[in-house]
């Protein structure tokens, strides 16, 4: 295993080639060209989701025909470097093609990059279809995003924003284009899924073969008997339009591209309580506390307009006047000493005319989609952001010494990146042709991250516009949703595809919905939203004001847990039952706690109804007793487990409410806690119960905890407290209450019981 890469590539006796970080394995096969054969994810299916090996041809010349490709591994530059070589085969007399082919695939832990190369040693002409990378894969893999091509792609933005949808299969795309897609993706919503986009050089796709439009077949389709998923490269195709190119193929034909490989944790690290506020007004003091006892854990500064003019202009240093900066300064500090991590909102596209760098660089660094070039201004007439730029160009070294000169500078945890995603440019002062800037994107991510660490905060925009794994396996957190944010209420739940499936997409960095921006209600318009993202393990995103409540009822509710220590499953994995339709449940769980969570997603009241949880599927054991704490401390009961799973318990909910509770076995003899404030940790020994947490400076905290017999004597830190006024016992529940506070940010609290 090289631990630096955390990558690991290993041959077996048969000549295959196995490929392995800690998500998943590919495998590589001489005996099927070269090409993969295998795709697992080991925490996703488990299973080989690919129904046959990744393929392509020329005519009738196929490389997976040929049954002795030599496969060759080296690691340079941090990169797994796999390189095949062979000849295609032709698929009826098996006859030699002489047409060579050189595979080269660059293995991160997040993606592969595929270069193939075909060298024709002689001419060889009435070739009707080109096949690239095609995929089929199981049907499990049964919805799909997609980004249209560049070719006519609407200007001023050309966004190619994505359709999302379910495969049916019944031969019939479910996505088709003539030219090359900027992405395509097939996946098992919240599980697993694979994606392709081609390399930054479109050209490849649109005119390298023949320079003509419209010839080439891209689909994603879903067939019948037996059931499979295929993703179809054929950059030229005589089912097209009957276009046969009368040309002679020969010399060398090259493509690139990207096969994403989703880094699904066993663990989703939900640790990002997110909010966010600009400069009218800054915060104060009291609203950051307030952040911090409601739970916050991370803030971004989003300033990038305002119509006053005052504001963080794109690119500009230094971004405020000394007011300003002495406020952002103070907000900074006031976050660190409640323990909130923060982070600058960067544009990775946009750079407002009023930075320095703007007169120099916008002439070369602007991305443009049309024939003359035209700058594109994001976004008049509401808005004055700033002109949009390519990553493929001296823009991108500017960014990079912008981006380490704000956060070291001022102290930030991280950054936060709107616009990470790519699309297309057809600025020749870039690249000899239309391109996509997606190689500088990943530099810039590889980047950011050596800047701020492993610890630093990379949060990522990227709405349903621009799905990309590939990118989002770089996130901690993925801001998200903004697709949706236009809708002036929020849809039923059921309703919610396909939007859901970006919530649930490839299940690898936590999810931050955008709030809904138009809705007439605000605060109605969070609550629901909070109502229904709980309900997929999302924690949306607020900015100061009265919408925020919502959200900082959300963060409390599950303030005291480290939701990076759960496995969560969604609602419509059925773990959770209730009696009402409007009551839904998912459930995050361990060896030690389960956390069930139930969400009223209808406007609503309902009195009385009864949950359930599936303790069996979750591998625990209904005959035993379990303690049931609300997750802010009340109520407390015990339960038998029977009771749980099958007869079920009785509650209530208010409408577009959702509350959380964590169960825990329940052992007669032995201590433990019920209920804390903040996130704890715990120890049993010789009958002493020891708590180690850690909370914001000021903050009143209360321990709740189960004891067989009254404790003599509680001590925090080396203070022993006094019953009756630092704590107290009732007899009749067995159960003791501790009221502290929290002095200091950094410092841990240590309460024994004895
Ligand atoms: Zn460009």
């Amino acid at each position: 295993m090289s631990k630096g890469i955390g990558l690991n590539a290993e041959f077996d006796e048969k000549g295959r080639l196995s490929v392995k970080t800690r998500f998943w394995e590919v495998i590589h096969d001489s005996k099927a060209g070269g090409c993969i054969t295998s795709i697992k994810f080991f925490h996703g299916s488990g299973r080989n989701v690919l129904r046959r090996p990744i393929y392509s041809y020329f005519g009738s010349f196929w490389d997976i025909s040929n049954d002795e490709a030599k496969i060759s591994q080296v690691e340079e530059d941090g990169v797994l470097k796999v390189k095949i070589t062979g000849k295609l085969r032709d698929v009826n007399g098996y006859t030699e093609s002489n047409v060579d082919y050189e595979y080269l695939y660059e293995y991160k832990e997040g993606h592969v990059k595929v270069t193939h190369r075909y060298f024709f040693r002689r001419g060889i002409a009435g070739i009707g279809d080109v096949g690239v990378g095609c995929v089929e894969a199981i049907p499990e893999l049964s919805c799909f995003a997609a980004r249209p091509s560049h070719i006519r792609a609407h200007p001023p933005h050309a966004t190619c924003a994505a359709v999302w949808g379910r495969i049916t299969f019944d031969g019939r795309p479910v996505f088709e284009e003539r030219n090359i897609p900027l992405y395509m993706a097939v996946f098992n919503p919240g599980v697993e899924g694979v994606e392709f986009l081609p390399g930054p050089d479109l050209e490849e796709w649109t005119k390298q073969l023949v320079d003509r439009r419209d010839v080439g077949r891209f689909q994603i389709v879903g067939e019948p008997g037996p059931d499979r998923v295929r993703i179809v490269v054929e950059p030229l195709s005589s089912k097209t339009n009957g276009y046969r190119s009368s040309r002679r193929f020969s010399g060398e034909y090259r493509f690139t591209f990207y096969i994403g490989l989703p880094k699904i944790p066993e663990r989703v690290p939900r640790r990002y309580m997110h909010l966010a506020f600009g400069n009218h007004p800054w915060p104060s003091d009291e609203d950051i506390r307030k952040w911090a006892y409601a739970g916050v854990t991370v803030v971004r500064l989003h300033n990038d307009y305002h119509p006053s003019g005052d504001f963080w202009h794109d690119g500009s240093w230094p971004p405020y006047d000394e007011r300003g900066m002495s406020e952002l300064r103070r907000v900074i500090d006031t976050c660190h000493r409640y323990g909130i991590k923060i982070v600058p909102y960067f544009s990775l596209y946009e750079i407002n005319p009023k930075s320095d760098a703007f007169a120099d660089g916008y002439i070369v660094w602007r991305r443009t989609v049309d024939e003359r070039g035209s700058l594109i201004e994001t976004y008049p007439p509401n808005h004055y952001y700033g002109f949009g730029m390519c990553l493929k160009s001296g823009w991108k070294d500017f960014l990079k010494g912008y981006v380490k000169k704000v956060v070291e500078t001022l102290g930030f945890d991280g950054v936060y990146y709107d616009y990470a995603h790519y699309w297309f440019c057809n600025n020749r002062l870039h690249s000899r042709g239309d391109h996509t800037n997606i190689d500088d994107l990943i530099e810039f991510l590889e980047y950011t991250r050596d800047l701020v660490g492993e610890d630093g905060v990379v949060l990522l925009h990227q709405s349903g516009w621009f799905p990309c794994v590939l990118v989002e396996n770089y996130a901690d957190g993925l801001i998200m949703f903004e697709d949706a944010s236009s809708w002036r209420e929020m849809p039923p739940l059921e309703k919610f595809p396909p939007n859901t499936l970006h919530l649930r997409f490839m299940n690898v960095a936590p999810r931050i919905p955008c709030p809904l921006y138009n809705a007439p209600d605000g605060v109605k318009a969070s609550w629901d939203l909070c109502a229904k993202c709980v309900l997929f393990g999302a924690f949306p995103w607020q900015g100061l004001g009265p919408e925020s409540e919502p959200v900082l009822a959300l963060f409390e509710a599950f303030r005291a847990f480290d939701l990076s220590r759960f496995r969560f499953e969604d609602y419509t994995r059925g773990y959770v039952k209730t009696s009402d339709t409007a009551i839904k449940g998912a459930v995050y769980f361990n060896d030690e706690r389960i956390l069930t969570v139930l969400s009223n997603v209808e406007d609503r009241a309902v009195e009385r109804f009864t949950w359930t949880v599936d303790l069996k599927r979750l591998g625990w054991d209904p005959s035993r007793r379990y303690h049931v704490v609300g997750s802010l401390g009340e109520p407390i009961t015990t339960l038998d487990g029977v009771d749980l799973s099958d007869r079920g318990v009785e509650d209530s909910l208010e409408g577009h409410r959702f509350k959380v509770y964590s169960i825990t076995e329940y052992r007669r003899d032995r201590r433990c806690v019920l209920y804390n404030t903040r996130v704890w940790t715990e120890s049993y020994v010789d009958g002493v119960l020891t708590v180690e947490t850690r909370g914001p400076v000021g903050q009143r905290a209360v321990l709740k905890f189960y004891s067989p017999e009254k404790p003599r004597r509680i001590v925090l830190n080396s203070k022993v407290l006094r019953e009756g006024k630092d704590w107290t016992w009732d007899e009749s529940s067995r159960v003791g209450t501790v009221s502290y506070e929290y002095v200091d940010t950094r410092e841990k609290v240590v309460i024994r019981v004895f």
